[in-house]
């Protein structure tokens, strides 16, 4: 019988990735929109894990399993860091990601190459139904494209170029992604902590 886990997003790109990272273990992901009405949980933290905790916490209290939180975005070293925690929220409280990729664009308007390195950051949080937390963070270094290119992907994959590539995420597709993103990266801290609650339940008696 796999261990059900509610993914606290409603981001299916997220939902996807997470899927095929964790392929191989017997669990099921069940999004939190095929259970019920979940609640709307603001994201009023200020680092990605406070965010990633919030969803987890939420969500796992509102439907008594254990619930995955995750928080993530980017952070552009010329702009100081923006738009990080805002990221989905760039640019406005609805944004869509080619609103969010116009502003960016605008954004770095005239900022040569070598000034243009951001990161992806990925933190997630796991509460399990016995109120253990745990917590892994990923990040992804790289460097804003001078225009989107690619249909993989979501958010700002398609301006994403990771170090030591000449194409976007967008462009490079998910298997590749999946191999050095942030999230990839934050969901293999985590792994071993699942890995050993699987095997623990397989020991212990029913
Ligand atoms: P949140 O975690 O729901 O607050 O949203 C994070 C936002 O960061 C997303 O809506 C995207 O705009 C951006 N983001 C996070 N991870 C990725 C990624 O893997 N690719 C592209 N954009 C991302």
């Amino acid at each position: 019988m796999p261990f059900q886990i509610v993914a606290a997003t409603r981001n299916r790109g997220k939902l996807r990735e997470i899927q095929s990272l964790y392929g191989d273990l017997p669990l099921m992901w069940r999004p939190m929109d095929d259970i019920g009405s979940p609640p709307i949980i603001e994201e009023t933290g200020t680092t990605f894990q406070d965010n990633a905790l919030l969803k987890a916490r939420g969500i796992a209290k509102w439907s008594g399993f254990a619930a995955l939180g995750e928080d993530s975005g980017l952070e552009v070293d010329a702009l100081a860091g923006d738009p990080g925690v805002r990221s989905a929220r760039f640019a406005g409280e609805h944004a869509s990601d080619k609103e969010n990729i116009a502003l960016l664009l605008r954004r770095l308007e005239g900022i040569p190459r070598a000034e243009r390195t951001a990161r992806f950051i990925c933190v997630v949080a796991l509460v399990w139904t016995d109120g253990t937390e745990v917590v892994a963070k990923g990040t992804c270094e790289g460097h804003i494209a001078e225009e989107p290119a690619g249909t993989s992907g979501f958010g700002y994959d398609p301006l994403f170029i990771p170090e030591g590539q000449v194409a976007t995420f967008a462009e490079l597709g998910e298997t590749f992604k999946n191999t050095v993103s942030h999230r990839a990266r934050a969901l293999r801290g985590l792994r071993p902590w699942l890995e050993g609650r699987i095997r623990y339940a397989g020991r212990a008696p029913s």
